[in-house]
């Protein structure tokens, strides 16, 4: 599974663009794929965006030209739309009130019918992205303010979106109504930031303030900062639990709890509901360390590091290239032979998707000497896709999706395998009735439109023209 985005956006800071590629600097773990800034200095709006990690991305050079005291930045693995520069964050597009960028993390879930509708009206599109869409429906309202106008637009999407607007004086944030993705306001001085998680606030030395409401919009400008609720919230949000289990950083903030207290509580759920008699235990190290210190310190049994990864390749997963999945094992982790020889393991993963990760991880773990391998995941089995933003495969290629646990554990090649129950996880956090767990019970809080795909986008559009030459030629 792969989602996955990072925005970022302050106003009114002399060294705008250095804060925002910090903050996305610290939010790499939510896209790796591509990463743009826009910045503002009242007159012009500068941009630089491109293909790769932050690190590559910027240089002190590049940094200089993004000149002004307001700008937005985003980071993205592609959930829709294909992985190409068009495809790149924030989107800035001229219209007739000026010009206006984009900053989305989310999948629209009606884009396709929106899109498509626009298109037969006659509007051209650049990009593949869901995101393009929002700007093409705030460009056609007949409102009188951009807030309105913004308002407007959002009233016609459906689906999951954590969005930042930059327009000519103002920064426009917007959480949908559900509040599927993590979106925080923070402070520093008198300066505001918003960012999909807290840790970007750390990193600049900010304070957090508190959560972007779902349903609310929150405008920055030199009038200072404006709360809008545009939308009644969800009388059921549909908060992300994703977010606690992997994808976002154990130091962060999000949805008002601390990360790291919420993943060790699943590691001590885990080993109440599932101990194993073993000799210690490990995780697959980055993202499942805090739920194997949890397990650890509920179990009494030793924490060790029996894996070893190797920080400079990217999350595997997180690239787009099926291929380059099968040697990504071996690149990523190395095991601690001393540690594992002769050992009954207990080896904590956060989840398994497809299954071939923790095969292959099996696989070295044995052939480093551990004499049993028991394997507890720190959350239930992944049975269907998402489309709210985590880029989950179809459900076919999810494992849980056509075999047991026991057959799991079978095609594992491990003594025992136990998940974390649904019960368990929603124990871990503080109000379990507003999150979304569509991707293990199969319940999606909003319907989608049509059949989905990471590239459904791209895909239909390749059909609708297919669709169009046969109708043109007939
Ligand atoms: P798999 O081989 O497909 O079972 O991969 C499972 C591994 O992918 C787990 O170890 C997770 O830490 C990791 N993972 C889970 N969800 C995601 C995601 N959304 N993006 C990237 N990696 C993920």
């Amino acid at each position: 599974m792969k989602e996955e985005c990072a925005v970022f956006g302050i106003f009114g800071s002399k060294e705008a663009a250095q804060m925002t590629y910090l903050g996305l600097y610290s939010l790499q773990h939510r896209g790796q794929e591509s990463s743009g800034i826009i910045s503002y200095d009242g007159k012009k709006m500068y941009e630089h965006k491109a293909m790769g990690l932050v690190s590559k991305v910027y240089s002190d050079d590049i940094l200089k030209e993004l000149e002004g005291h307001v700008a937005i930045g985003h980071n993205r693995y592609s959930t829709t739309g294909i992985s190409h520069v068009v495809n790149t964050q924030p989107f800035l597009v001229d219209c007739r009130f000026g010009k206006i960028a984009v900053a989305h993390n989310g999948n629209l879930v009606n884009a396709v019918e929106l899109r498509t509708r626009m298109e037969d009206d006659g509007s051209i599109f650049r990009s593949t992205m869901d995101s393009e869409v929002l700007l093409h429906l705030i460009a056609r309202s007949r409102e009188d303010s951009i807030e309105k106008m913004v308002i407007d637009a959002l009233g016609q999407v459906k689906g999951a979106y954590s969005l930042l607007f930059l327009t000519q004086g103002k920064i426009i944030a917007a959480r949908d109504p559900n509040g599927f993705r993590p979106l925080c306001l923070g402070k520093l001085g008198n300066t505001h930031i918003i960012a999909s998680e807290s840790c970007a606030f750390d990193i600049i030395g900010a304070a957090y303030l508190r959560e972007v409401e779902p349903g609310e919009m929150i405008v920055l400008s030199e009038d200072g900062i404006k709360s809008i609720k545009f939308a009644a919230s969800a009388e059921r949000l549909s908060k992300c639990i994703f977010e606690f289990i992997y994808f976002s950083r154990p130091d962060s903030k999000v949805f008002g709890e601390n990360v790291d207290k919420v993943r060790r509580k699943l590691g001590r759920k885990l080993a109440e509901e599932h101990p194993a008699d073993a000799d210690i235990v490990i995780s697959v190290p980055d993202s499942s360390n805090t739920i194997a210190l949890g397990f650890a310190e509920a179990s009494g049994l030793p924490f060790e590091l029996g894996l070893i990864r190797n920080h400079y390749v990217g999350r595997t997963f997180i690239q787009p290239k099926q291929r380059e999945r099968d040697w990504d094992v071996r690149i990523k982790f190395n095991p601690v032979k001393g540690v594992l020889r002769g050992k009954r393991i207990v080896v904590i993963d956060d989840s398994i998707v497809r299954g071939s990760t923790m095969r292959k991880l099996v696989t070295l773990i044995r052939e480093a000497g551990a004499a049993e391998v028991h394997l507890r995941i720190g959350s239930p089995p992944i049975t269907h896709s998402c489309y709210y933003g985590i880029d989950t495969p179809t459900r076919s290629e999810l494992i849980a999706s056509k075999k047991s646990v026991r057959e799991i554990e079978k095609y594992l090649g491990v003594e025992s395998l136990h998940y974390l129950s649904v019960k368990g996880l929603l124990e871990c956090v503080d109000d379990p009735d507003n999150y979304c767990i569509t991707c293990f019970n199969g319940v999606y809080p909003i319907q989608r439109d049509g059949d989905y795909s990471k590239d459904v986008f791209d895909q239909d559009i390749k059909d609708k023209s297919g669709r169009r030459a046969e109708r043109n030629s007939a």
